[in-house]
């Protein structure tokens, strides 16, 4: 895919509270203006990356891009599981992330066992392949130290950050 890495910024909104939380895999939404701006050629599918949420510290993550219930499944959604035990949620925060390498496609589960056993296998692929030397660079990337800087109790409509896009940078 030409279009990876892929540098972005967004603010994280409520998704459908689907319980992904429960499974111990809370994943943070990324809203439409967001989505709308992907690249043609990222496919739906698993993703590994970094991302931070305000100027805070650069974590690895697996992100979803999927396509979004929603929207009757026309529209793409994404989201992303930072591999870091937050004290606190961060809606409304400004997740800053780099997609960076792609795991596997879209696929249905028959069992939350395995659906749970897919997402471990990804977590695990994410952390390995970041290690890699031209990956962890991206972690450094002034992208990350240039991250604005947000309060998670920022009420998500005052921040007009949500509409800002950066890629290419
Ligand atoms: P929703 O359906 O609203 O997205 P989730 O169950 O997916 O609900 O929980 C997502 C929220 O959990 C995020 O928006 C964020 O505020 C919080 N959160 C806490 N820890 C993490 C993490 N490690 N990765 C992603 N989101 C996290
Ligand atoms: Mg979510």
């Amino acid at each position: 895919m030409k279009s990876l890495p892929y540098f972005c910024r967004g603010e994280v909104i409520r998704g459908f509270g689907r319980g992904s939380k429960e499974l111990g895999i809370p994943t943070a939404n990324l809203p439409d203006s967001v989505v709308d701006h992907l690249p043609a050629d990222i496919s739906t599918g698993i993703y590994y990356g970094w991302a931070c949420v305000g100027d805070g510290d650069v974590y690895k993550m697996v992100m979803s891009i999927g396509w979004n219930p929603f929207y009757k499944n026309i529209k793409k959604s994404m989201e992303a599981h930072l591999i870091h035990t937050f004290k606190e949620d961060f809606y409304g925060g400004i997740l800053s992330f780099v997609v960076v390498g792609y795991i596997r496609p879209e696929t249905s589960f028959n069992s939350l066992e395995a659906l749970i056993m897919a997402i471990t296998n990804d977590i695990e692929e994410a952390k390995v392949k970041l290690e890699l030397p031209e990956h962890l660079k991206l972690r450094e990337d002034n992208f990350f130290t240039s991250a604005p800087s947000t309060s998670s109790t920022m009420p998500p409509t005052s921040s007009s950050m949500s509409q800002t896009i950066l890629n290419g940078h």
